[in-house]
């Protein structure tokens, strides 16, 4: 018969999602009358904006004629994408990062995944904890952690707290490490990083070889001007970091699908026989033997993000959410409960009252509110205690949950 991947059977089975829905379902069946506002999902809800939506329908008529016609398109963007990117995203904010070292993809999910195919086997890992579970569950896939302890942890990884006793802040771990994912402004905490907590693990990187994997889906989020965007605002970042971008939470991609990954030139890491190799080659290998690329109408309506029009619309998206956020902050401190992230990021990360656990807060939101959220707890280990709610909604709900939260 044929066999399976074991490191698949290591997984955790998807424990978080599908209990919440397991309890809001139970909920629901109980008490039928009950207005469920859900704030659990970090999924976006707003409209895609007009400019995108223009250029996608242009792009359509432009492939029903015989000269506008595309078919295959380059497997790491088109050029016109890729220059827009590398100008705006990057040069404009001081980073040397050229359009060859752009790769256009169909979202960060995957690529933060698929960088594993150029990586060796070897490599000691660091995440967070709590963390974007994909980081952690596609290494147990690759076969790259041991079994998973009862707290939940994987043998193999290094788990780098973060918490409000360091600030929220990844700490360098004591042991070394190869490869260290690292996620600003951070889902599910909400925390954003400065430019001098960034430079340490650049510095670290670059004096250990190892590699960073920085993810950025939710730089757009960030409002102070004093914040790092990009790794890559850090001197040396080229060195010793991958960078991962996406539509999908600044211009309402998430169902559209398009994203990037930087992968700058004379980034290297090791053979077997102790040679150096450009990570750069091996990516654009990768990419184009098992990726075909991104269509071309998907790749026009991202391209107009970066128009005049596309940019104030995003700004306008952007400044929506982060209201939400900033009434979520309010409206929970003013019930008395800590408060944590939401201001560089559409995720609030708050402290359960009275020393509930994550759960215990979740039944409670569930049950007396009727507001369903996400138990830190799910995000990994140190996340218990706390409790996340995104600003991905409508400002009517954000209102609502919050007037049900504040008359608890
Ligand atoms: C939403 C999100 C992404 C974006 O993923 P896509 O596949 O591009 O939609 C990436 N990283 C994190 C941490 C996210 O929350």
């Amino acid at each position: 018969m044929v066999k399976v991947n074991g490191n698949y059977l290591k997984l955790k089975a998807g424990y978080l999602f599908p209990e919440i829905g397991r309890r809001v379902k139970a909920f629901s069946s109980a008490n039928p009358e009950a207005q469920l506002i859900r704030l659990g999902i970090g999924d976006v809800t707003e409209p895609l904006p007009q400019a995108c939506r223009d250029a996608m329908k242009s792009a359509i008529d432009e492939m029903g004629t015989a000269e506008g016609f595309h078919g295959y398109g380059p497997e790491q963007g088109y050029g016109w994408l890729r220059e827009a990117i590398a100008r705006d995203d990057f040069q404009a904010r001081g980073c040397e990062i050229s359009a060859e070292e752009i790769f256009v993809s169909d979202g960060s999910k995957c690529d933060s995944s698929n960088i594993l195919d150029i990586l060796g086997s070897g490599n000691r890992i660091a995440v967070t904890d709590p963390v974007y579970p994909v980081y952690v569950d596609s290494n147990v896939m690759a076969g790259r952690t041991g079994e998973s302890g009862d707290d939940g942890r994987y043998g193999g990884l290094t788990y780098l707290p973060i918490s409000a006793d360091n600030g929220f802040a990844a700490q360098i771990p004591s042991e070394p490490v190869d490869l260290i994912y690292l996620c600003y402004p951070n889902n599910p905490t909400g925390a954003v990083a400065t430019k001098a907590q960034l430079k340490a693990w650049v510095d670290y990187a670059r004096a250990n070889k190892a590699l960073i994997l920085f993810d950025a889906a939710y730089e757009a989020f960030i409002q102070d001007p004093e914040l790092p965007h990009s790794i890559y605002e850090i001197e040396g970042a080229r060195d010793c970091a991958i960078e991962f971008r996406s539509f999908s939470k600044n211009a309402g991609f998430t169902g559209t699908r398009c994203a990037l990954t930087v992968v700058p030139k004379g980034l290297k890491g090791k053979a077997d026989d102790g040679s150096e190799v450009e990570l750069w080659g091996l990516w654009n290998r990768r990419q184009s033997t098992k990726f075909n690329g991104v269509s071309y109408i998907i790749q026009r309506g991202a391209e107009a993000v970066y128009s005049d029009a596309g940019q104030q619309e995003v700004k306008a998206l952007v400044s929506f959410y982060m209201e939400n956020a900033a009434i979520i902050r309010r409206e929970l401190s003013a019930a008395g409960i800590e408060v944590h992230g939401g201001q560089h990021a559409p995720y609030v990360w708050l402290k359960t009252p009275s020393g509930m656990d994550s759960w215990s807060f979740f039944d409670h939101l569930l049950q007396k509110a009727n507001v369903v959220g996400t138990p830190g707890s799910g995000f990994g280990a140190a996340g218990e205690g706390y409790f996340r709610l995104s600003a991905f909604n409508s400002r009517s709900n954000v209102d609502e949950a919050m007037a049900r939260i504040r008359n608890l």
